[in-house]
């Protein structure tokens, strides 16, 4: 009991669709690290997403849900697919996902955009404005715009309609959000940057006046700049590599995640986390890591999908949660060796490189690290 205590307990939902096809790499690679390197992972698995709605009627079971509070991290596939297309709202596979950031308190969704040298080719963006891309994007996500109260289809009377939704921040949400942002930037290039549009929008003056004072109080030796939301997916797109951190809203934090998305390639390549508030006692976070692509329902059972985003997000797992910076480093640095090989699933495939599919893929990344 005491040594499962000290251990590091893992919750996998693979999910549907590539999800589990995914999440099979990310089981190797853990059994190997706990046989090569004697690491502790201790792994139990759920149902979620129209998996579980097929099992027990529901996006995720209570006895999961709770599994997933107590585990010290979370590993999240994808979710959904045509088969569930029809099951009523509250039950469809997405609800799954949408509980486990409710309950767990998932405030800060981290999403990094790295363009990996091998890659930086045949990038839809100029090899210059990309090569050597790292950055992260922070954005807040259980407030703003997508939760702000009221939200709701009025309707007028005269033939008119009126849809409303309301942006709402408070103090606490941008102080904690802002925190992630800086103590990460402390662990990378000391910068970040703030977009918000403070000259339309009130909640845009109080975030900016809350980050800024969060700076003064807490993090002054980081780099701070401000930068409107708008001008900030241009200077995205023109020059990223201007950019270390950047906190922003959950609305604008969508947007302006997806255009960096772009920056890097392909879909497949993207990991990404979710953080929740330090535990008083323990002062761990809640922790959910999931790659950025979906169920991908169009590849899924045909082995070919790239298991680089779960991969690169268990990198995150190590990083963020357990604090095994060597390990995600050369968990990473094993995933860029393998493509400086020439190796490419099809979704990254190009002219004169070598086809693989996922199990390869895997194979190939763990017998590098
Ligand atoms: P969701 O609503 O869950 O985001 P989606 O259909 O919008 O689903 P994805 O499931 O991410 O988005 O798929 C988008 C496209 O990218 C599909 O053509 C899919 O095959 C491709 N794709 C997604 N993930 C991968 C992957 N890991 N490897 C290869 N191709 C992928
Ligand atoms: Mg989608």
């Amino acid at each position: 009991r005491t040594a499962l205590m000290a251990s590091k307990n893992l919750l996998l939902l693979a999910g549907d669709g590539i999800g589990p096809e995914a999440m099979a790499e990310v089981k190797k690679l853990i059994a190997a690290m706990n046989d090569k390197l004697g690491s502790d992972f201790v792994t139990d698995e759920g149902l979620v997403g129209g998996c579980a709605y097929d099992a027990h009627g529901a996006a995720i079971s209570d006895a999961d849900m709770a599994k997933a509070m107590a585990a010290d991290a979370v590993l999240f596939g994808a979710v959904g697919g045509p088969k569930w297309d029809a099951v009523p709202y509250e039950v469809r596979p997405e609800a799954g996902l949408l509980r486990l950031r409710k309950d767990m308190e998932l405030f800060a969704n981290l999403r990094p955009a790295i363009c990996y040298p091998a890659l930086a080719a045949s990038s839809s963006l100029k090899q210059e404005v990309v090569e050597g891309l790292d950055i992260l994007i922070v954005r807040e996500l259980t407030g703003g715009v997508y939760f702000g109260e009221p939200k709701q289809i009025v309707d007028l009377g005269n033939g008119q309609k009126r849809g409303i939704d309301t942006q709402v921040y408070d103090t606490f949400e941008i102080e904690r959000i802002s925190g992630v942002a800086f103590e990460l930037a402390r662990t990378r290039k000391n910068h970040v940057t703030s977009m918000e549009k403070r000259n339309v929008m009130k909640s845009g003056v109080l975030w900016n006046e809350v980050v800024t004072q969060t700076h003064k109080a807490r993090y002054a030796d980081v780099k701070l700049d401000h930068m409107l939301a708008d001008a900030g997916g241009m200077q995205l797109v023109r020059w990223p590599k201007q950019f270390d951190v950047i906190v922003t809203d959950n609305l604008f934090g969508d947007m302006l995640s997806d255009i960096a998305a772009m920056l890097t390639g392909s879909i497949g390549m993207l990991p990404s986390a979710s953080l929740g508030a330090p535990d008083a006692k323990t002062k761990k976070r809640k922790a959910l890591y999931e790659p950025v692509h979906g169920s991908a329902p169009d590849i899924s059972g045909k082995g070919i999908a790239n298991p680089i985003a779960m991969i690169a997000s268990f990198a995150m797992c190590l990083r963020y949660s357990f604090g095994m910076v060597a390990e995600a480093d050369k968990l990473e640095a094993a995933i860029a060796a393998v493509l400086d090989d020439g190796l490419r699933t099809k979704d990254i495939l190009s002219e004169g490189m070598t086809e693989v599919g996922t199990v390869q893929m895997g194979d190939a990344i763990i017998a590098k690290f």
